[in-house]
């Protein structure tokens, strides 16, 4: 069987905080009162009973001793006198006395006399549980009745035979009709006198949870909204001690907070703004002007060439003309990254394998002379799944991270390269595209300083002697053109890592 859940009941209910908390206040109000009320009338009730059994109890007796005294003294007719104005007393329903067989023989009403009483009185004056009260209601409604037997003492036996125990019952009945009338005009006034206290307290903690929690919430409420929305500059106002005052207190400093910060966001981004607009200005300065000067070198070059043949080996100026064309080679170098850097076209993507492409740089780095110092270990996956790539391009990319492997130490270098057909990649904020192809490639040179690390791929950042600083910052302008990510990892024992993410799916 399904469990009804916590939340299955709240379901149901409001969801204001106010209303909620006047629907479990109102309900504990109607319980607490309804219950208070409820006891109060029944105690009240049960008082009203025994005061009535109790004058029952006390107007029998009393009566009993009156009769008892008025026969032993021979003034029976005061008796029928005293019977009567008992009688009429309020409340007196029934006031007789009948004998052994239940005929009446005195009674307030004269006109009962003679007459049997009734069965139920004489049946309880024949049980054991005479002389205690009893409830009739053989009038149509309650009566406390008592039937009480005077006996046949020494006393009497001047005028009765001494056989005779019993010489008259003494029946008396009191009307409970004023009591209930009383009880039912208690009810009423104990349910509307409750009724209006639940009124009242209903209200004023209505107006109190309104005041003191509904208002400030609400107005906590529409701030964070509008904070939300993007607005920063409103403020909660709740002018109290409590906790909800704290609690604005600290929500209005968030707010500040957050304004500053998003004050210096907007500073740092639009400083951001400048300098990228800046920097693509100055490469598209740096392409013009590369431009301009990649064919007057090539000229220069080209002399130089035919000047070093000019001279004979050992000359001091062949020299100085071999100096002049490594520096000119190097000075072409930089020339063609710079193009290439600032010549970025839209990669014409064609199905391959990253596991070849890798192959095809590393023959290539194999053939220059830094590549002989590497010793390559490949951990390739067989089941790399063709993707959609500019392998030129992508080419380029580990081209660079080999080279800067190379460059990381003088001497032997340890290159490791692992790839993956089927990752989910690091960090990954492009959403709707959850797998790509992985390629690692990590040396055992002295690795990349943590403050050195956010710096790497900007362009002309470099920490080499001949470098361009254009190499990492070129792949990565070619990984995002690709939809993929690069990422660059240091141990603190050294050795860097690079590893490359392309999207397997082309959308
Ligand atoms: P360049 O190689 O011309 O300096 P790059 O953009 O390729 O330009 O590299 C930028 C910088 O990143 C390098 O100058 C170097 O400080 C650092 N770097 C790149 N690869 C490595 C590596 N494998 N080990 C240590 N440092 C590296």
């Amino acid at each position: 069987m399904r469990k009804a859940g916590p939340g299955s009941l709240t379901r149901f209910l409001p969801t204001s905080l106010f209303y909620r908390m006047s629907l479990a206040i109102g309900v504990v109000l109607v319980v607490v009162f309804g219950a208070s009320s409820y006891f109060t009338y029944r105690i009240q009730s049960e008082q009203a009973l025994t005061a009535t059994k109790t004058q029952a109890i006390l107007l029998t007796r009393g009566l009993k001793n009156t009769i008892k005294i008025g026969m032993g003294s021979g003034n029976t007719e005061s008796l029928a006198s005293i019977f009567q104005t008992v009688g009429s007393l309020p409340g007196v329903e029934k006031l007789r006395v009948f004998n052994e067989e239940g005929k009446i023989r005195y009674s307030a009403k004269p006109a009962e006399v003679g007459h049997l009483t009734d069965e139920l009185d004489y049946t309880v004056y024949r049980s054991p549980e005479r002389s205690t009260p009893f409830q009739s209601d053989v009038t149509g409604h309650r009566s406390f009745c008592m039937v009480e037997p005077i006996e046949n003492d020494a006393k009497c036996h001047r005028c009765h035979p001494k056989e005779i125990e019993v010489l008259g019952v003494l029946d008396v009945c009191l009307s409970m009709e004023d009591t209930e009338k009383s009880i039912a005009s208690n009810r009423l006034l104990l349910l509307s006198s409750t009724g209006l206290a639940l009124i009242l307290t209903s209200g004023i903690i209505g107006v109190l949870l309104k005041r003191f929690v509904s208002r400030p919430v609400e107005r906590l409420v529409t701030t964070m909204e509008a904070v939300e929305a993007g607005k920063l500059d409103g403020r909660v106002e709740i002018r109290s001690a409590t906790e909800l005052g704290r609690l604005g207190n600290s929500f209005n400093e968030m707010i500040r907070k957050l304004s500053e910060a998003r004050d210096e966001l907007e500073k740092f981004h639009h400083r951001q703004l400048v300098r990228a607009d800046r920097l693509a200005s100055l490469g598209e300065m740096a392409a013009g002007i590369a431009h301009e000067i990649k064919n007057p070198l090539a000229g220069i070059y080209g002399a130089a060439q035919v000047l070093v043949n000019e001279f004979p080996e050992g000359d001091p100026k062949r020299e100085i003309v071999g100096e002049m064309m490594i520096l000119l080679k190097r000075l072409d170098n930089t020339i063609r990254d710079l193009l290439n850097f600032a010549r970025f076209t839209e990669p014409q993507l064609t199905k391959g394998n990253l596991n070849d492409v890798i192959e095809k740089v590393l023959f290539l780095v194999q053939q220059t002379p830094e590549g002989k110092r590497a010793r390559i270990r490949r951990e390739f996956d067989p089941g790399m799944p063709e993707i959609e790539m500019d392998q030129e391009q992508v080419k380029q990319v580990f081209l660079n991270i080999a080279l800067n492997a190379l460059q990381a130490r003088p001497d032997v270098v340890m290159i490791s390269i692992r790839t993956q057909g089927d990752v989910a990649a690091a960090g990954d904020d492009v959403k709707h595209r959850a797998r790509y192809v992985m390629a690692s490639v990590s040396d055992d040179g002295p690795g990349i300083p943590p403050d050195r690390l956010g710096k790497i791929f900007q362009p002309f950042f470099t920490t080499k002697e001949n470098g361009t600083g254009l190499g990492l910052s070129m792949a990565r302008k070619i990984l995002d053109l690709h939809e993929g990510r690069i990422t660059a990892e240091s141990g603190p024992g050294g050795g860097a890592t690079f590893t490359v993410f392309l999207p397997r799916v082309k959308i």
